[in-house]
């Protein structure tokens, strides 16, 4: 396997390697992810090859990249837009949205992605947040989510609509024609380091989503993990399956990718099955960054509708989101010749920080090791500060703070940004527990772990035994309050094609997650759902599911997906 994992280059030396203009000392992610390359001779190469839904292609070269960008940056200083003012992104995976995040960025004013899936409420109260000057969308979403309440958020100066012929609904102004219109010369501002560049929000899994503020800064971090934990290198086929909506399609999707100057494949549809193995073989994908739920709907449909297909040119596969079931891993392995690499993060790290790393033994069901440059604790919080526990032991995974793409910010909530920290070590929320070999291992989100007669259960542990039964697709566990067990573990379902829903199954399926996990530990109830609540970033809604249950508000919702009983 190509690798890096041997290199000599560590955490630190990313930091040194922080892309600062020697001139002023000035940092900015555009002129990192397009111009030095442009200016080192590789304008010609293709930088994105976009797949449009209805079997269209378009490549842009770093050069064109460059260029629209470049307008996109003067379309907004002619509309006397400036520095740190905020530009929201509500629109599909097309070519414009990757020339506006940069152009954004070239021009020193602050970027925000938001799923184009996202009802009017959702994209409000975001837009409310960040305080967005500028939204870039379609006439359609225009008129059907953003028309009715426009004049409630004062700040927004304009609207600019990517579709269309000119024609812009009134009060709004046609990208297309301001492009062809605005001057490709616009050289990146001088934004210093800790500039504000990126606001994302976070997936909402466990309440209502925070915005966390990134900076120009953390290119230097995107340049690192890229290549040591997706092993980008200059050329590499990329394939990032991510929507810019959810931090991972922009850290991954857009940033760190060019700046490796790779070839980023940008699929404008949502995931099917035959389309997608079509294109890694078609394209000749050699990376790719995927989610466990994408994994396991192909899991789903078997290694019987991979086996049409030639992936020989992979050479490096990547999850991140939930935690990949030991299975996936085995599965992906057999039926691509590579394991999927199941690695950490969250939109409040900006990027990867523990990962199964390219030259690494994987351990199906591990997270894999911090990277380099990456401190990692197992800790407990305690009255008196915190107490860092010993491998074997579940605890808070903890991370000491000080790698470039961290967060500044939860925008407008600063006492929930200020409890993250404690002691010198910045709090994730998740629970894992470290092996003797330095692996980390997910347990659960600190507020989905039960406690059944003494016992502590990851949810995590009991999915993954009911997912290894050929008719289990998708599982979520969750624990409810019982007078004498403290909380009992309960089960949702979905089967694989094939199997129905029926008591008899439902016993078998207590009975395996007893043979495997002992009586203490498996569900007492296993419930059949058609699919699970998850979000739009795919991760399946274990509060929701409680809340049901326990007849409780159902909370913020804003980022929901499937849902059917
Ligand atoms: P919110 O913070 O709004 O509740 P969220 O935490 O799901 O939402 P994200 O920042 O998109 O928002 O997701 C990060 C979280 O996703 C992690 O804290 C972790 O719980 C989960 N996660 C990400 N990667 C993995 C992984 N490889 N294994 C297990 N869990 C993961
Ligand atoms: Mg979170």
């Amino acid at each position: 396997m190509d690798s890096h994992a041997n290199s000599q280059e560590t955490g630190s030396a990313a930091a040194r390697e922080d892309f600062a203009d020697p001139r002023d000392g000035s940092v900015n992610i555009a002129r990192v992810a397009l111009d030095r390359h442009v200016e080192s001779g590789h304008g010609v190469q293709v930088a994105l090859r976009w797949l449009g839904k209805d079997g269209a292609r378009r490549d842009l070269t770093y050069a064109d990249l460059r260029d629209l960008s470049a307008r996109f940056a003067s379309v907004l200083r002619d509309h006397g837009l400036n520095r740190g003012d905020s530009v929201f992104v509500l629109m599909g995976r097309e070519p414009e949205l990757y020339a506006c995040a940069l152009g954004t960025l070239r021009a020193g004013l602050v970027f925000t992605p938001l799923f184009s899936a996202f009802g009017p409420e959702p994209i409000r109260t975001r837009m409310e947040i960040g305080g967005a000057n500028v939204l870039v969308t379609t006439a359609a979403i225009y008129r059907r989510k953003i028309a009715p309440w426009r004049d409630q958020i004062p700040t927004l100066k304009l609207v600019l609509i990517v579709d269309g012929d000119g024609d812009a609904p009134e009060g709004c102004t046609a990208l297309g024609p301001a492009l062809d219109a605005a001057s490709p010369d616009f050289p990146a501002v001088a934004t210093a380091p800790e500039d504000p560049a990126l606001i994302h929000f976070t997936s909402g899994t466990t309440g209502k989503p925070k915005g966390a503020l990134h900076v120009h800064g953390a290119v230097a971090y995107h340049a690192f993990s890229g290549r040591h934990a997706l092993d980008l290198q200059p050329g590499t086929i990329f394939w990032c399956t991510a929507d810019p909506g959810w931090v991972t399609g922009t850290s991954y999707g857009i940033i760190s990718p060019l700046v490796n100057r790779v070839t980023m494949i940008v699929d404008e549809a949502e995931f099917d099955l035959d389309r997608w193995y079509s294109t890694i073989q078609a394209e000749g994908v050699q990376v790719w960054y995927t989610a466990p739920t994408a994994i396991r709907m192909m899991m789903r449909a078997g290694a019987e509708a991979a086996a049409p297909y030639d992936f020989s040119s992979l050479r490096f596969l990547a999850s991140v989101g939930e935690p990949l079931n030991p299975e996936a891993v085995t599965w992906s392995a057999e039926v691509f010749g590579q394991p999927f690499h199941d690695n950490w993060w969250q939109t409040e790290t900006g990027g990867i920080m523990i990962a199964n790393q390219p030259g690494m033994e994987v351990r199906p069901g591990s997270m894999g090791k911090p990277m380099p440059g990456i401190t990692a604790g197992i800790v407990d919080r305690t009255e008196g500060g915190l107490r860092e526990l010993h491998d074997g032991e579940i605890g808070e995974l903890a991370l000491r703070p000080g790698w470039p793409s961290m967060m500044r910010a939860y925008l407008h909530e600063e006492a929930r940004y200020a409890k993250c920290f404690v002691d010198g070590w910045y709090l994730s929320g998740d629970l894992a527990r470290r092996d003797a070999e330095g692996y980390y291992w997910f347990v659960g989100r600190a507020d989905d772990l039960i406690k059944t007669s003494g016992h502590l259960i990851g949810p995590f542990e009991v999915e993954s035994a009911l997912i290894e039964h050929e008719a289990v697709a998708e599982a979520g566990v969750i624990g409810i309050p019982d007078e004498t067990a403290g909380e009992i573990v309960k089960a949702y379902v979905t089967l694989n094609p094939g199997f129905e829903a029926s008591d008899g199954l439902e016993r078998v399926l207590r009975g395996h997650a007893r043979k495997r996990l002992g009586a203490a530990v498996a569900p007492r109830a296993v419930l059949f759902r058609k699919s699970l609540p998850k979000t739009r970033s795919g991760k399946i809604m274990r509060r929701l599911l409680k809340a049901r249950e326990l007849g409780l508000p159902e909370g913020d919702i804003s980022t929901l997906e499937t849902d059917e009983t």
